[in-house]
């Protein structure tokens, strides 16, 4: 038997890689890995703004520009990067190449502009990770069927890496960024969140997907799915190259894997929300699926949902959507007014989701009760509701995001000492 090497994706966020000497000290953190006797394949984002940048120039072209131009255009940016860091490599004495999603080939759908991965062949990386040398990855980006470059949607490099992470079978995913680890809130607004040291997949998964945008909610999905231990860490600190032994960071792990359970996990927010009412409409069976079904058509994704009657047999129908589905949904909605035969419909983006996630919550009754109460005390009205097993979800006035985070962020104990 051949001793095993301990096999690491890690994968390096916009900050990490925002310029030449952040750069040169990724290089200098793959190099410590690589010298702890580890296999390691490195995965990395666009230097920060270039992403948004790119995608400003093809909206200034177009409003309705291709998807597959668009793509063509985005995954520039993670190509740079991943050459400027293969050479940063090399030129501190590391053996690296740099990769793009057709070479591997990581195989996606033809969904451009937010694909999903199929399949992924890393036979030609492992052949090379044996041999020494260091893969760098340009994430965010994949092939399609028809051959042309795809890409994964925002913050879609961190999908890269945890798939990756699976084709390659290795023993853990890092996840570099500007947070030394998972927050019981986003540690910019809120200056007392505490560092989690564990969180399980379930709610890590939920957070993503109700605005934490620390992991992509697709890169928790396929981490549970596949298995995949990851870990969040800064690559702003410095010390020796993780090992199991000594992990940093916050790792998302099964739900046995954590001893005490917290009631509340963490809270996140969503400023990308938008609140429509369709109001008096006459409340007759199918209502509803007059509404929602041209919004469907129009794919356009509905979130939370009241529905609310008065006396006079009309009734209100308020739900929301992200910002970006706004104008397509005013639009279908308008188009389908004879049909629905609403009296108006009125329209806020000025609005926030707060959410309370914990896998606690199951067994614990008034955790939503905490979270009406503090908000009311502090005189913040309540849109929107919206429950799962291990979330409640309020839509309030957007002026009120920090107060109100900081508000619950106290009332569950989630304060740091
Ligand atoms: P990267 O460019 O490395 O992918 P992102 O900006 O996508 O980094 O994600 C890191 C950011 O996520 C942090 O700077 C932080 O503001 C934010 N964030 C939101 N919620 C949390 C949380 N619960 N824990 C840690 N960071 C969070
Ligand atoms: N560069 C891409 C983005 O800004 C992907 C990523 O950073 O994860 O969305
Ligand atoms: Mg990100």
């Amino acid at each position: 038997m051949f001793p095993t090497v301990p096999r690491i994706v890690m994968k390096f966020g916009g900050t990490s890689v925002a310029d030449i000497d952040r750069i040169r000290a990724v290089a200098e953190k793959v190099r410590k890995q690589v010298m702890s006797g580890c296999e390691v394949a490195v995965v990395v984002s666009a230097m920060s703004g270039v992403t948004n940048r790119l995608v400003g120039y093809c909206q200034s072209l177009s409003a309705l520009h291709d998807a597959r131009e668009y793509d063509a255009v985005v995954a520039t940016g993670e190509q740079v990067t991943s050459g400027l860091l293969a050479i940063a490599l090399q030129a501190i004495g590391v053996d690296a190449r740099s990769w793009q999603g057709w070479q591997i080939p990581l195989n996606t759908d033809d969904a451009h502009g937010k694909a999903r991965i199929g399949s992924i062949n890393g036979a030609a990386l492992i052949e090379r990770m044996r041999a020494g040398q260091v893969p760098v990855i340009a994430g965010f980006q994949g092939v399609g069927p028809d051959g042309r470059i795809t890409t994964l949607g925002r913050g879609g490099s961190d999908t890269s890496a945890v798939a990756l992470a699976a084709a390659l079978k290795a023993d853990r995913c890092d996840i570099y960024t500007d947070v030394d680890g998972i927050y019981t809130t986003d540690p910019r607004i809120v200056a007392r969140a505490r560092k989690l040291n564990k969180i399980t997949y379930e709610e890590m998964l939920e957070l993503a997907s109700v605005g934490a945008k620390v992991l992509q909610t697709r890169s928790v999905e396929l981490a549970m799915k596949e298995r995949v231990r990851v870990q969040v860490l800064s690559s702003f600190a410095d010390g020796p190259a993780p090992s199991e032994g000594n992990l940093p960071g916050s790792l998302v792990v099964d739900e046995d894997e954590i001893v005490e359970k917290e009631l509340v996990a963490g809270i996140a927010y969503s400023r990308d929300e938008a609140k429509i009412s369709v109001r008096r409409v006459p409340d007759r069976p199918g209502i509803a699926a007059a509404i929602f079904g041209p919004l469907t058509a129009a794919n356009v994704n509905v979130d939370m949902i009241v529905q609310s009657t008065g006396a006079d047999g009309l009734t209100n129908m308020t739900f929301t959507t992200s910002k970006s589905d706004l104008a397509r949904a005013i639009q279908s909605l308008e188009q389908a007014r004879d049909i629905i035969q609403y009296g108006e419909l009125v329209t806020d983006d000025d609005v926030v989701k707060i959410s309370v996630v914990g896998v606690g919550m199951r067994s614990h009754a008034g955790v939503a009760n905490t979270m009406f109460r503090t908000l009311s005390d502090r005189n913040i009205n309540i849109q929107v509701i919206s429950t799962s097993e291990i979330k409640v979800s309020v839509l309030i006035a957007a002026e009120y995001t920090e107060l109100a985070v900081r508000a619950l962020h106290t009332a569950y104990g989630l304060d740091a000492a």
